[in-house]
C-alpha cells in the first residue's frame, strides 16, 4: 500500500556534531492542500545545514536537515494547481531535503528549464540566488567598482566571483590554499589573497592604492569582519552574509561612523525571495546565466545520502570547493 510506504531520510534527534545525523526511515509525506510531494534526485549541502545541526539556528527536534533540492513532483494537494505530477522542480529554504521525498509548498517550487539537469538545479538554487541578490540587490555592483569577496572558492564564493566579474567589477578574493586560489582566478578574480598566510587588510589596501573597496561580501564572519571594515572606502558597504568561522560579536554602530560612514547589512536569502514573483524572477535569472554559459557550476562532490556526515565534516573542515550534493 502506497500510504504504508516509508522513505529513507537523515534525521537529527539532538543538536551537535556531524555524528548526530543518523540514517532513519519515516512514513512517506502526504501533501496538504497547497503542497506537493517531490521525489528528490539531488539535495544540496549548504553551510546553513551546519548551523541547524549545531543548534545555532533552531528547528524543532527531531528534524530532517537540508534546505534545497530538485526532483520530480510525485503527488499534489487539492489546491496546488501551479504544479502537476511529473513536473521537474527545484526549491530552497524549506527544511527537510536530506531525504528521498520532500513535501514543499507548491508556491515555493520553480520549474527546471530544459537543458538544466536536476543536479545543476539543486546546486544553483540556494548558493546561486544568494550570489545573485548580493551582487545585484544588496550592493548592486557596477562596472569598474571593486569588491572584496571572502571564501571565494566556496559554494557561494565561486558563483559570486563570476557574477561580479560578469558585471565588470574588479574582484579581490580571499582563500586559504593555492588550489582554491586557482579556482578563484578561474572564476574571474583579478587578485587573490591567501588570508591564512598574509594579512588581507594590508594586501587589500595596497591593491587599491589606499582607496579601499566599494563592498566587502563577507561570509566568514568572526575572523574577517573587523579587518573588512578597515578596507572599505568611505560610505562603502559591508555585506555580512554568514559566519563560517563563527558569529561576529556584538557591535557598536559608532564604529561605522569612525571608519567612514559605512553601511552594514546582514542579509538573508529569505528576504530576497519572499514573494513568488521574486523567487521566480531570481531563479530564472540564475538558470538563464547557466544556460547562456555565463555562470559555471562546480559540482565538486556527489555523496550518497547515507554519507551526509562525511559531507558536513569536509565542508566545515574547509576541505571543499564549489557545491556538494547528496544523492538519495
Ligand atoms: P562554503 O563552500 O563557502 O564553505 C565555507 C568556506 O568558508 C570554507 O571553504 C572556507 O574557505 C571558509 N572559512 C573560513 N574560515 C572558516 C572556518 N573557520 N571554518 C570553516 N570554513 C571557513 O559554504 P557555503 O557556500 O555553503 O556558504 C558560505 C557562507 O555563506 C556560509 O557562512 C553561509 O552561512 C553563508 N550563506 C548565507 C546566505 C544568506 O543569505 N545570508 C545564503 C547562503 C550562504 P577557505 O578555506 O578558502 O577559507
Amino acid at each position: 500500500m502506497w500510504h504504508n510506504r516509508r522513505m529513507k531520510v537523515i534525521q537529527v534527534k539532538q543538536v551537535g556534531g556531524p555524528e548526530v545525523m543518523e540514517a532513519a526511515e519515516l512514513p512517506m509525506p502526504r501533501p496538504k492542500a497547497d503542497e506537493a510531494v517531490v521525489k528528490i534526485s539531488a539535495s544540496g549541502v549548504n553551510f546553513i545545514d551546519i548551523y541547524f545541526r549545531e543548534g545555532r539556528y533552531k528547528a524543532a527536534l527531531p528534524f530532517v536537515p537540508g534546505q534545497e533540492g530538485a526532483g520530480t513532483v510525485s503527488e499534489v494537494g487539492a489546491e496546488a494547481t501551479s504544479v502537476k505530477v511529473g513536473d521537474r522542480v527545484a526549491w530552497t529554504s524549506v527544511l527537510g531535503s536530506y531525504a528521498e521525498y520532500a513535501v514543499v509548498p507548491a508556491e515555493r517550487l520553480v520549474p527546471i528549464p530544459q537543458g538544466v539537469s536536476d543536479a545543476e538545479a539543486a546546486a544553483a538554487m540556494l548558493q546561486g540566488m544568494t550570489a545573485h541578490y548580493l551582487s545585484h540587490d544588496t550592493y548592486p555592483l557596477k562596472k569598474g567598482e571593486t569588491a572584496l569577496i571572502h571564501a571565494a572558492a566556496g559554494g557561494v564564493g565561486l558563483l559570486l566571483v563570476q557574477m561580479a566579474h560578469n558585471i565588470g567589477a574588479r574582484v579581490i578574493a580571499t582563500v586559504s590554499t593555492e588550489e582554491k586560489a586557482k579556482l578563484a582566478r578561474g572564476a574571474g578574480a583579478g587578485e587573490v589573497i591567501l588570508y591564512t598566510q598574509s594579512d588581507f587588510e594590508v594586501e587589500t589596501k595596497r591593491l587599491t592604492g589606499g582607496r579601499g573597496v566599494d563592498v566587502v561580501y563577507d561570509s566568514v564572519g568572526k575572523t574577517t569582519f573587523d579587518k573588512g571594515l578597515n578596507v572599505l572606502r568611505p560610505r562603502g558597504m559591508m555585506a555580512l552574509f554568514g559566519g563560517s568561522s563563527g558569529a561576529v560579536p556584538p557591535f557598536d554602530p559608532i564604529t561605522l561612523t569612525q571608519k567612514g560612514s559605512l553601511f552594514l547589512t546582514r542579509p538573508s536569502l529569505g528576504n530576497y525571495i519572499a514573494t513568488r514573483e521574486e523567487l521566480v524572477a531570481r531563479s530564472g535569472a540564475v538558470f538563464g546565466m547557466m544556460a547562456s554559459g555565463k555562470l559555471k557550476l562546480r559540482i565538486e562532490h556527489k555523496y550518497p545520502l547515507s554519507e551526509a556526515q562525511r559531507a558536513h565534516r569536509e565542508l566545515e573542515g574547509r576541505k571543499t570547493t564549489g557545491k556538494l550534493l547528496l544523492i538519495p
